[in-house]
């Protein structure tokens, strides 16, 4: 048997017989390249099946079709191969980095980084990229030689996003050269990681206009605001003079990502064509090249502080946030008190509070209602 090569990779993309290799060396897949394998190997971890019910904005009792962490990654993976496959990027890392780029995530989405990392400053912090390079490199227990699903260099590279200085720092001790070393050096990652970022810019917007007009946080009228949706909105009453309601809006949407998405893939080949990057090590050392045209950068940037104003902020969705974090101090509190309430690898570790803040990071949203019920006899929502 034999890999089947990725068609029509271009020179800069990431070739998986180039890997920088993973932290414990195994033999080749037999008929699968590197980075498909790490693909495989983040949809059957334990980490992703918890995405389904975990929070993106709504919580996941609020409604059976708003996003949550599995979809959104499912989305940011569509959007990130189909550019991909136009510039000649690697695909199967681009879907690698993409399913992997939330597994950190906390329950209720953004509430919970905060207050893990409120609970955690005297301890160390809680940064969600961090945490997500932590569930694939510790915290998934699914082989015998080893924590973790000891993915590549490049997946890893894609899943942390960000990091600070310290943490860069940290992360270089321990690997030198490795991870955190670019966040030091001031070099980009792969051009498939830089795409991932974008992809999931690309996808949060979209799908949370789409879930804040279907929750009715926000309306047709307020989008009157967002010159980016009113152009393809206005587009869609050309060709459907009659449109309305929610058709309207998925039509609107629909275009929207198109036009993003040739934006991105123009944008990006007319900086490749200027910097030629011989390889992906090269591209390593351009000024980040996967990017929007300017004038698609702004009206993005405009539609995410609309979207920060009307609903990442709206009083319901404020509501939530303050009981969600309410819900995961008292947790914490509460494992700190006890630990042994805790599954027993977590509360036999030294190191109390990181197996504490790894334990609630781990959870669903309704895992964590339900313990939070049954250690403090209280119903938060
Ligand atoms: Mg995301």
């Amino acid at each position: 048997m034999s890999q089947v090569p990725n068609a029509a990779l271009a020179s800069y993309a990431s070739h998986s017989d180039q890997t920088r290799g993973r932290r414990h060396a195994e033999a080749p897949a037999p008929t699968r390249s590197e980075y498909q394998r790490d693909r495989d190997r983040i949809v059957h971890s334990t980490a992703f099946r918890r995405l389904v019910y975990k929070t993106q904005v709504f919580l996941n009792h609020e409604g059976d079709l708003f996003r949550t962490r599995l979809t959104h990654s499912l989305e940011v993976a569509q959007l990130g191969r189909s550019i991909a496959r136009s510039l000649g990027l690697n695909e199967d890392l681009v879907e690698a980095i993409a399913l992997a780029h939330d597994l950190g995530h906390t329950p209720f989405g953004h509430a919970g980084q905060d207050v893990l990392n409120e609970c955690m400053k005297d301890h160390g912090g809680f940064e969600h990229n961090l945490q997500s390079l932590r569930v694939v490199d510790e915290l998934e227990e699914r082989y015998l030689g080893f924590n973790g699903l000891n993915l590549t260099f490049e997946a890893r590279e894609g899943v942390l996003k960000h990091c600070s200085k310290r943490h860069a720092e940290e992360l270089e001790q321990a690997e030198p050269q490795g991870v955190g070393h670019r966040f030091l050096a001031g070099t980009q990652p792969s051009l498939e990681a830089q795409l991932c970022n974008l992809a999931d810019e690309i996808a949060y917007n979209a799908h949370d206009i789409d879930d804040g007009v279907r929750s009715g946080l926000i309306t047709m009228e307020q989008l009157e605001a967002v010159p980016l949706f009113v152009r393809f909105r206005d587009a869609t009453w050309q060709e459907y003079p009659q449109a309305k309601g929610r058709r309207l809006l998925f039509d609107t949407i629909r275009r929207m990502l198109s036009q993003q998405v040739y934006d991105v893939i123009d944008a990006t080949r007319a900086l490749l064509d200027q910097h030629r990057p011989d390889d992906a090590n090269a591209a390593r050392l351009c000024p980040p090249l996967v990017r929007f045209s300017q004038p698609m950068r702004e009206a993005s940037t405009e539609l995410k502080r609309f979207l920060f104003r009307e609903l990442y902020r709206h009083p319901q969705v404020n509501d939530t946030t303050a009981r969600a974090k309410q819900v995961l101090s008292e947790l914490f509190a509460a494992y700190v008190d006890r630990p042994q309430e805790m599954q027993p690898d977590f509360a036999r570790r030294e190191d109390l509070h990181r197996a504490v803040a790894d334990y609630i990071a781990g959870m669903t949203d309704r895992f964590a209602m339900r313990e939070h019920e049954r250690l403090t006899g209280r119903r938060a929502f």
